[in-house]
């Protein structure tokens, strides 16, 4: 593996120089064709998968894929990696070009340098480096890349899911080279309920506030009985599953956002907001849920929480939505992929793997849910902090030390 350094630099710089910002999701197509261009030299059979219809797929922005194909001397196993190509916006606060891929002191810089085009390069380069040195394997590698994780991975890994991509019967093994440090196997991640609520007012001239009724008042009235029981009682909710930090392992909820009273709708307007009692607030809630909760409960902690001021508050008037609900998943620490990777780990590093679970989510939800196959895990060389900050980067050794457990684990599930 230490031949192909250069190589894996090169190739995560030319990853990297490929802006694939999402939203609105640019360059999709660039990135597969380039991908294909390398894996097809490498003897991949390479299809790029357009995600026609889904959530920001669009002429100008389709949601292209690409999925790469190698069958060995005879029939076996299919080890899939998958990495999704879509980055996130560059924000402020970089002294490096967040598109040169400067290498400098065995990091490389960039936006999507350790989130996950770092991966994704240690993927290929891991899967070149076990064909070259068995190339009579048996069994099947596939190498993905993925639109659009990083909004949901509709018009990426769902898609190709229901499409049967990550059916049990074609593919066993699943690896998803995200940034969880190369000393970590990552199990899986909490779930997600997403709603907004709405606290409904009467609107009035402001100098008479006692003519209408006041929406963010209730909005206040909905906050402080979560502050006093609903928060308190999250924070009794541990859990098994190892997530880390160690702040999320237990229920978590962050309110995303309130927006009450008018909303100005000229950006350049100047003048004053006129004196109305709001009539309408709104707040929308990201809880974070466990493996050992469901979903019914968790919701029913808020429902009850709102029919609580329904009944004692006059006036009190609401509504609540689903804006998206993830479920939690969790490969078994027995799994196959598990074991495999975790005896590479302490062959390559010397040390055995810690074992943790993600407090968000990707694209492991739709492997599991859509695709029904539980044996996937994430291990890659990026370091999990890093992820979406200025000056991200990508620690070249890091790349190797992780393609040489790729490879490894390659070696075991693959034999000749
Ligand atoms: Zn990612």
């Amino acid at each position: 593996m230490r031949g192909r350094r250069d190589d894996l630099i090169r190739l995560t710089q030319a990853l990297i120089r490929i802006p694939t910002l999402n939203p609105p999701g640019t360059n999709y197509r660039e990135i597969c064709e380039f991908l294909a261009a390398r894996l097809q030299k490498s003897g991949f059979a390479t299809k790029l998968v357009r995600a026609t219809g889904t959530p920001g797929d669009s002429d100008k922005f389709p949601r292209w894929n690409l999925v790469a194909r190698r069958v060995g001397a005879a029939g076996g196993a299919c080890v899939h990696f998958n990495s999704h190509h879509d980055i996130v916006e560059v924000g402020q606060g970089w002294t490096f070009d967040p598109f040169a891929a400067t290498l400098q002191d065995d990091r490389i810089y960039g936006r999507g340098a350790c989130d996950m085009k770092g991966g994704l390069a240690a993927s290929i380069v891991a899967a070149e480096a076990f064909i070259a040195t068995r190339p009579d394997f048996r069994g099947t590698i596939e190498i993905s890349a993925t639109a659009d994780e990083e909004s949901g991975g509709f018009g990426g890994v769902a898609y190709l899911a229901e499409r049967g991509y990550f059916d049990p019967a074609r593919v066993q093994h699943v690896i998803i080279p995200e940034p969880l440090n190369k000393d970590r196997i990552c199990l899986g991640h909490r779930g997600v309920w997403w709603a907004e609520v709405e606290t409904k007012g009467r609107i009035a001239h402001g100098s008479m506030p006692f003519l209408g009724d006041c929406a963010v008042r209730h909005m206040g009235a909905v906050i402080a009985e979560m502050e006093a029981k609903l928060f308190p009682m999250l924070a009794k909710k541990r859990t098994d599953m190892p997530v880390v930090p160690e702040g999320a392992r237990q229920s978590t909820l962050n309110i995303n956002s309130v927006h009450g009273g008018e909303h100005v709708q000229d950006p350049d307007y100047t003048g004053l907001p006129s004196p109305c009692v709001p009539d309408r607030c709104t707040m929308i809630i990201d809880r974070r849920f466990l493996m050992e909760e469901d979903l019914k409960t968790v919701r029913h902690e808020m429902l009850d929480l709102l029919e609580r001021l329904k009944r004692t508050r006059p006036d009190f008037e609401y509504e609540i939505r689903d804006l998206h609900i993830v479920h939690p998943t969790m490969a078994d620490r027995d799994a196959p992929i598990v074991k495999t990777v975790g005896r590479a780990i302490s062959a390559v590093l010397g040390k055995g793997p810690e074992y943790v679970v993600s407090p968000g989510t990707y694209d492991q939800k739709h492997i599991d849910r859509i695709g029904r196959l539980k044996n996937c895990i994430a291990y890659g060389p990026g370091i999990l902090d890093l992820a979406h900050q200025p000056d991200e980067w990508i620690g070249v050794d890091d790349m190797i030390d992780s393609a040489c457990v790729m490879a490894f684990s390659l070696a075991e599930l693959l034999p000749a």
